[in-house]
């Protein structure tokens, strides 16, 4: 057993938010953890005497958040990130299919997944649902590297039939049997879990939306995840190719591909139809808010959502969204809001939800998404440079909460000093986040 007590100033949210829960915030705490899992929570004496051996870690030059939880973010299109001035369709023509297509060659492949996955970290995200690619050997590479990293990871083969590139399509068949030997070798496996990822209803036909859902039904502890109601371009394409369909989320209902492990990306113009189905079988959203700035798909009709009973949890949908830093998906979930006549408005402890605690469980990770006794150590160590705006800044807050705002209103990657995830710093190929903490 190894026993290690983290004192730090600690902000979290958890419980919801939406329905009367408050931003938790202790100044001064000590959290033993013993292999990975938070077992104590209280003042340092007491870990002490629970603990006299263990190291003690003074963290409180800076905050301890949660792990952020991605819930949309594309393994290839990280080099194609900052294809600005484009609406969906052209964007993925010309931006993200390119790329899409580099992942046959495994040393590019390879190449963009230590991209991704240091992204993530240096960020602060230490889980990602992400969107894989349209080639099996891609997938081999992204899932190993993942695997690496320590990081928690559900992804899986992006598949389309129809309307992308003849170099990205495949077939029913094939679909069918190279998800499953992807499945039989990275499903469960650490911290690994496989997602159904049919690319959207536009490149697929109905024979391969039933092949993943004959996929998605093969075991109980698969995930699904595809994009709906992105762009108003989109829908209406979708409308012509499923004539029977009642609207964009049937293409998927009819498949039997929803429910509480599905987790479907934007739904920024979503019909009062789509929202009650989506409620009703339990589907997660995730809303991206700076890809849709980016590619102008619109603003996100949070409150429909929440009126609907529908759960949302938050994206970066890196490479139509400009980064991966779940802090800027908060202030850009808050800007979406403050824009709308409509608009929820989101106060700092809002924000933390979703990027944390909403996304997990979306995953369905209970886990994860506070620092409670009992929950696994996955957390993010904001400590801003000396002499930065953002440390002049936190320093004047009145309180927590205003700490917390300062924190979504001016944090970058920059400012993340330390990721661990149950308890180890993520593992990466390339420049990992670390900063060393001086024992106390
Ligand atoms: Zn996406």
């Amino acid at each position: 057993m190894r026993t290690t007590i983290y004192r730090a100033r600690v902000l979290d949210v958890p419980s919801d938010p939406f329905t009367g829960g408050q931003l938790r915030s202790d100044e001064d705490v000590a959290l033993t953890v013993t292999d990975g899992t938070i077992t104590g929570r209280g003042s340092l004496a007491e870990a002490r005497v629970g603990a006299p051996e263990a190291e003690v870690l003074d963290l409180r030059a800076g905050i301890l958040l949660p792990g952020f939880v991605d819930t949309h973010v594309h393994y290839p299109q990280v080099r194609a990130i900052g294809g600005l001035g484009m609406p969906l369709l052209d964007w993925l023509d010309e931006c993200a299919l390119p790329e899409e297509e580099h992942m046959a060659d495994a040393g590019y492949a390879g190449q963009v997944a230590d991209e991704l996955l240091a992204g993530l970290a240096q960020a602060g995200t230490t889980t990602a649902l992400v969107f894989g690619a349209h080639q099996a050997s891609a997938m081999d590479v992204f899932f190993a590297a993942a695997e690496g990293s320590g990081l928690r990871i559900t992804a899986g083969l992006v598949v389309g039939d129809r309307l992308l590139k003849d170099t990205l399509h495949t077939t029913p068949d094939a679909a069918l049997s190279e998800a499953g030997r992807l499945i039989e070798t990275w499903h469960g496996r650490g911290k690994l879990r496989y997602a159904v990822t049919p690319r959207f209803s536009l490149s697929a036909t109905d024979e391969l939306l039933a092949a993943c859902a004959q996929t998605f039904t093969s075991r109980e502890d698969l995930y699904f995840t595809s994009h709906v109601n992105e762009n108003t371009a989109e829908v209406e394409a979708v409308a012509e190719l499923f004539p029977h369909a009642a609207h964009y989320l049937d293409t998927y209902d009819r498949h039997g591909l929803l429910g509480p492990r599905s987790v479907l990306a934007h739904n920024v113009h979503p019909v009062p139809a789509e929202l009650a189905r989506m409620g009703e079988t339990g589907v997660s959203v995730a809303h991206c808010p700076s890809s849709n700035a980016s590619l102008g798909s619109g603003l996100f009709p949070m409150r429909a959502h929440l009126d609907a009973g529908v759960h949302v949890a938050l994206g970066s949908d890196v490479g139509g969204g400009t980064g991966f830093s779940l802090i800027k998906e908060g202030l850009q979930a808050y800007f979406a809001q403050q824009a709308r006549p409509d608009g929820v408005p989101l106060a700092p402890e809002h924000l933390l939800h979703l990027a944390t605690v909403a996304g997990a469980h979306a995953l369905g990770l209970d886990q994860v998404g506070h620092l409670s006794e009992g929950m696994a150590f996955d957390a993010v160590w904001f400590r801003p440079q000396e002499g930065s705006t953002a440390e002049a800044v936190l320093r004047s807050a009145a309180s927590a909460g205003d700490a917390l705002a300062k924190i979504f209103a001016l944090g970058t990657p920059a400012d993340v000093a330390q990721v661990w995830v149950a308890g180890e710093a993520p593992r990466m190929r390339r420049r990992p986040p670390s900063c060393s903490a001086d024992p106390g």
